[in-house]
């Protein structure tokens, strides 16, 4: 008898003890890596399925979470709370998360747009129509417009900054809430929370939430790049002469935004109808309740583009959010220049970046009708956004995985583009309505003919070492060398591409994989090699010149 009792007591013990190493599990998967950039004290609490933000009373469930209720999200079945007392991301979601009405916690973190501060001094709509700078650079608008010019239809949401709808060459292509529109003034007349909310909302908190008036620029821009009415003799003209623009103001006039407004600003595109949603802004935090959020347009058929950021970094290796979710109808958009280059400052990555668009000093409306000519993935996006929109006016049938797996197949191929997407290629209007494969890229290496060669250094590479080789093609106009390694201490230990003229075509130091080099006009290349005192690495390894 006694023996028995112990035994049982032994058991619930061990029960217990099992129990609490669970719940010390899921906090730890709950709980993010680092302090995220968030609003202090602010965080959004998803609840279980079983309870709903409907039916709790807001003071009753605000003392049990010990927090302040600031807003409800509905649709996502999230409460979004000020917690009182200063304390680190981690002790508040923890706290948080171990009430039983809770299933997850995030700090409510904050977006920023993805423009580039540098303005370079083109001035023209090159990424439309290309015919000053490199010619074939651009998405073949004109090509595209003979097919289809775009369509009243069509509802593209800008999440973003706003928009300007004053501006004359919007204005006509603006979407309008007709029930709000013709309606009472004053008066909730579609029953969404929003006052009179004619163009769209303003869920930052600051100012009118029914207003999407743009404070910033950023928003007008990309407005402009998709849809500015076309063939009015005004203006510019967006890649979709018609169309119904919806301003979702997320961001505040200084471009940042938060996880929270950035929920309601996708469940209002969701819930009005709108079948494009661009995105122009990102953080490194991932977060559940967006990853939901686009899970929700993903349902209701909704293509959702985002820019893949500015860094310059492999969005493989560290993800840009919205950008890398992984979510059948994300499309992320990496920059490309008027030479039709990968631009520098552009996230990459051939797992999770999926197009290249013109994001290099795109001309385009800012805020009160100025115009100007910013560069960044915030600036290519909308291209993006654009032909989608174009696609759906011209075959309205098309379902988002659909329209996502034609705006990467027709992509127009870029050679710096290889590698570095899924695609390998720029979006490209008229390819994309017409259903057909682009092209091979002529300027791209690995379509022309080409030799083997073995150049290389010893392996790992001495230090003080200085080499020189020459790889001569009589007749040749460009060469390119095929590196298929390279690794060198990055600045003192380098690699230069000489042309005939004696100059330095290319510099080549520091880690990479395989790939070509950069063009080399004439029929030959010097290679020199040359290492300081140190050395680390492999070195380099040239297996084939491929030529034209
Ligand atoms: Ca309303």
């Amino acid at each position: 008898m006694n023996n028995s009792k112990r035994t049982n007591a032994i058991f619930s013990y061990n029960y217990l003890l099992c129990l609490s190493v669970l719940t010390i599990l899921s906090f730890n998967n709950i709980v993010l890596a680092q302090e995220a950039e968030a609003v202090p004290g602010e965080y959004l609490v998803k609840l279980k399925p079983n309870f709903s933000t409907f039916n709790f009373n807001a003071k009753a469930l605000s003392s049990h979470l010990g927090a302040y209720i600031k807003s409800t999200l509905p649709a996502a079945n999230v409460l979004v709370v000020q917690r009182a007392s200063i304390e680190t991301q981690k002790s508040a979601i923890k706290e948080l998360s171990s009430n039983p009405l809770v299933e997850y916690v995030e700090p409510n973190i904050i977006y920023h747009t993805l423009k580039t501060p540098n303005d370079p001094n083109f001035s023209q709509q090159w990424g439309l129509k290309n015919t000053g700078i490199k010619n074939g650079v651009d998405i073949d608008i004109d090509k595209a417009w003979d097919i289809e010019t775009g369509s009243g239809e069509v509802i593209v949401a800008i999440i973003d900054s706003g928009i300007d709808y004053n501006n004359p060459d919007l204005k006509d292509n603006l979407w309008t809430n007709d029930l709000e529109l013709h309606g009472k003034s004053g008066f909730d007349d579609d029953n969404n929370g929003y006052i009179d909310d004619i163009y769209g909302v303003n869920p930052t908190g600051e100012g009118v939430a029914s207003n999407p008036y743009d404070d910033n620029g950023h928003g007008t821009h990309c407005a402009g790049t998709i849809g500015a009415t076309g063939d009015n003799g005004q203006g510019i003209s967006g890649i979709n002469w018609k169309v119904k623009i919806m301003g979702l103001k997320f961001l505040k006039s200084n471009g940042e935004g938060t996880l929270e407004a950035a929920v309601k600003a996708i469940d209002y595109a969701i819930n009005k109808g709108a079948k494009v949603l661009s995105n122009s802004w990102g953080a490194y935090t991932s977060s559940q309740a967006l990853q939901e959020a686009i899970e929700r347009a993903n349902k209701a058929g909704a293509i959702f583009v985002a820019a893949a950021g500015n860094d310059g970094t492999n969005n493989d290796e560290k993800p840009m959010f919205p950008a890398s979710h992984n979510i059948p109808n994300v499309v992320s958009v990496a920059a490309i220049n008027t030479n039709g280059n990968y631009a520098g400052f552009s996230n990459w990555g051939v797992k999770t970046v999926h197009i290249g668009a013109p994001g290099v000093g795109v001309f385009g409306f800012w805020k009160g009708g100025e115009t100007k000519s910013p560069s960044g993935t915030s600036m290519a996006a909308p291209f993006v956004s654009g032909v989608a929109a174009l696609v759906l006016s011209h075959e309205p049938q098309l379902k988002n995985s659909e329209l996502k797996e034609r705006l990467i197949k027709t992509s127009k191929p870029i050679a710096s583009m290889r590698g570095r997407s899924i695609s390998g290629g720029m979006i490209n209007a008229y390819y994309a309505l017409s259903n057909q494969l682009a092209p091979p890229d002529a300027n791209d290496p690995e379509n022309w003919q080409s030799m083997p060669v073995s150049i290389q250094s010893a392996h790992p590479y001495l230090p003080k070492t200085k080499q020189t080789f020459e790889v001569k093609i009589p007749g040749a106009t460009e060469i390119a060398l095929y590196f298929t390694r390279f690794e060198t201490e990055q600045q003192n230990d380098q690699v230069r591409l000489i042309d005939k003229t004696g100059k330095i075509a290319h510099n080549i130091s520091g880690s990479r994989g395989s790939f070509y080099s950069r063009i080399i006009k004439g029929e030959s290349v010097k290679i020199e090699f040359e290492s300081d005192i140190e050395s680390e690495g492999f070195g380099f390894e040239i297996t084939k010149a491929a030529y034209h």
